[in-house]
């Protein structure tokens, strides 16, 4: 080993940024072909905005409201977690509001009881994880990539090295991480900049009266603030805790993101949702009230590629939801594609990238499921 890198903790042969959906599946796949991966996470949990939030006695999920197939990828998914009994049917009653008009059909979708960020657990089974590390800078440091990584509440590791990254974050903060190497990366950062995220507020309201709510399951309202409210009680979940989750437009979002007193945002969200929906008044004194600031919530302009990368100066890809859509299906396929672009990139083969088959995932789905 070079003296220079004796500092260094670890060397892998990829590092995966961000362990939402699209950075675990990508890292199970370099797993699964005899990589070394690390997957780096900011938070202490598992999943992006596939997040679930703990209540007294309860829980909620504030990012994904429910898994529905999207695409092959989903559909794979979806059949193999209901059979690690992680998920079950969420019947839910979808009433769209439009123009004054409800409209009620049913969907078929699946949730978990104690919380989607169960799927994301099982997603990450036997990889390396280095949860609570913020990716502060990428650096080239001769044949290798040197993260400096930001520690949360304990000590900080020391840099890592890395024959090839893969930011599996959003566009946004891949660009906020990547523009000190603009000069090298010209193409990609170009790339980047033409991606679009839009913000949004969530609003997690639960009670300790016992009544029934009379909500469906999910109401998307035509609203200029409100965008849809979930009953999360309704998951199978304690019914003596109901649960309202009550997502913001966007636009209500971009208004009210930087505000310092989300207080009032969080107590008006809840009260135009209890008024649209006409429901009782009592929900809007919950016994607790919280929300939380999703700064890039959904892709409003996604690129039309499913990952973007560089050979040069050292292997670079990006993957996530926006890389070819805006959904848990895009975040997948961008994930496996990126796996598979990492691969012949470190094998430094000329073949072009052969789009990724279902097969694999359902190979990949396989193996976890393997004691
Ligand atoms: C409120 C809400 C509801 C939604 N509902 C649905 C739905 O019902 N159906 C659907 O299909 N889609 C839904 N979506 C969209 C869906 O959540 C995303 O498409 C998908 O989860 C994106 O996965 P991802 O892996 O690309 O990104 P993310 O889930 O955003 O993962 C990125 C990860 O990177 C981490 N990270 C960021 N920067 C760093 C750094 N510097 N260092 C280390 N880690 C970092 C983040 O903490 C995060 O964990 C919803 C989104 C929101 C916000």
């Amino acid at each position: 080993m070079p003296e220079h890198e004796a500092q260094y903790e670890a060397q892998v042969d990829v590092a995966v940024v961000g362990a939402g959906l699209a950075g675990l599946v990508c890292a199970q796949r370099l797993r699964q072909a005899g990589l070394r991966v690390i997957l780096l996470e900011k938070s202490r949990g598992l999943g992006g905005r596939l997040a679930t939030r703990r209540l007294a006695g309860t829980c909620a999920d504030h990012g994904v409201r429910c898994l529905e197939v999207q695409g092959a990828l989903t559909a794979l998914l979806i059949p193999k977690l209901v059979e690690q009994n992680l998920l079950q049917p969420w019947l839910t009653q979808l009433t769209v509001v439009e123009a004054g008009q409800a409209r009620s059909a049913h969907r078929a979708c699946h949730s978990a009881i104690n919380g989607l960020t169960a799927v994301a657990k099982w997603l990450a089974a036997d990889l390396e994880i280095w949860s609570g590390q913020r990716l502060q800078q990428i650096a080239q440091a001769g044949t290798r990539w040197q993260l400096t990584l930001e520690a949360q509440n304990s000590a900080a590791q020391p840099p890592l090295l890395a024959s090839a990254v893969v930011m599996a974050i959003p566009a946004p903060q891949a660009l906020t991480l990547l523009e000190p190497l603009a000069a090298q990366l010209p193409d990609l950062i170009q790339a980047i900049q033409e991606v679009e995220f839009a913000p949004c507020l969530t609003v997690i309201a639960s009670y300790t009266a016992s009544a029934e709510l009379p909500p469906p399951a999910v109401q998307f309202l035509d609203d200029a603030n409100l965008a849809w409210i979930s009953l999360e009680s309704s998951k199978g979940r304690d019914p003596q805790i109901p649960t309202l989750i009550v997502q913001s437009s966007s636009a209500f979002a971009v208004q009210h993101l930087e505000s310092n007193d989300l207080k009032s945002a969080d107590g008006l969200l809840l009260h135009q949702a209890v008024a649209a929906l006409n429901l009782p008044r009592w929900l809007e004194q919950p016994a607790e009230l919280q929300v939380h600031r999703w700064r890039y919530g959904f892709v409003s302009q996604p690129l039309a590629a499913q990952y973007l990368s560089q050979s040069k100066p050292l292997p670079l890809v990006c993957a996530g939801d926006w890389c070819g859509g805006s959904n848990i299906e895009a975040a997948l396929a961008s994930g496996l594609a990126a796996a598979a672009e990492t691969i012949r990139l470190l094998e430094r083969s000329a073949e072009p990238l052969l789009e990724v088959s279902s097969a694999e995932f359902s190979s990949l789905l396989e193996q976890i499921a393997q004691p």
